[in-house]
């Protein structure tokens, strides 16, 4: 039982990396596809970033969705046991409901980064005050649950517009 345990462990640990990796690998990819010229000129402003170039091999690991009260553990179990770090791009929502999740990836070193509210997408029937509504809300949640105030925003679906 407590070997299924770890190869179920490691199962959703590798899932995770493929799913960050493909994600990292083909949403790039399809932004700078849906808008040649927009990633270049977000990135010389240091308002997005698409990836951190480096000569050394390396992977930046990244959870979106959570905190969830059945994976999220299971995640920072693995984390801990390959002494890796990660960055976890919490729903406000989810995060007022699992509020010791957070804390507990914060006091284990992990960064936390706002990932809206209520994961809905940002498009255009989305006014600037809900947008900013949206962020608010959770950047405060995340303050209030761990005291710490968060670096990094990512949209659902990476929507963006120039605005
Ligand atoms: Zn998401």
């Amino acid at each position: 039982m407590k070997n299924l345990n770890i190869r179920a462990s490691k199962l959703l640990f590798v899932r995770s990396v493929v799913i960050v990796c493909l994600l990292v690998a083909v949403m790039p990819v399809m932004l700078v596809q849906a808008a040649p010229n927009v990633r270049y000129y977000y990135e010389s402003r240091g308002d997005v970033v698409w990836e951190a170039p480096s000569k050394e091999k390396q992977v930046a690991l990244t959870f979106d969705d959570g905190p969830d009260p059945t994976d999220t553990p299971r995640i920072l179990d693995l984390l801990k046991k390959y002494d890796a770090k990660a960055t976890f791009f919490v729903m406000g929502r989810k995060a007022e409901e699992h509020p010791d999740i957070l804390r507990r990836a914060a006091a284990e070193g992990h960064e936390l980064a706002n990932h809206t509210f209520t994961h809905r997408m940002l498009d255009s029937s989305f006014t600037a005050e809900q947008i900013r509504k949206e962020i608010v809300d959770t950047q405060e949640t995340i303050f209030a649950a761990t005291g710490v105030r968060a670096r990094l925003f990512r949209p659902p679906g990476g929507l963006f517009n120039p605005e």
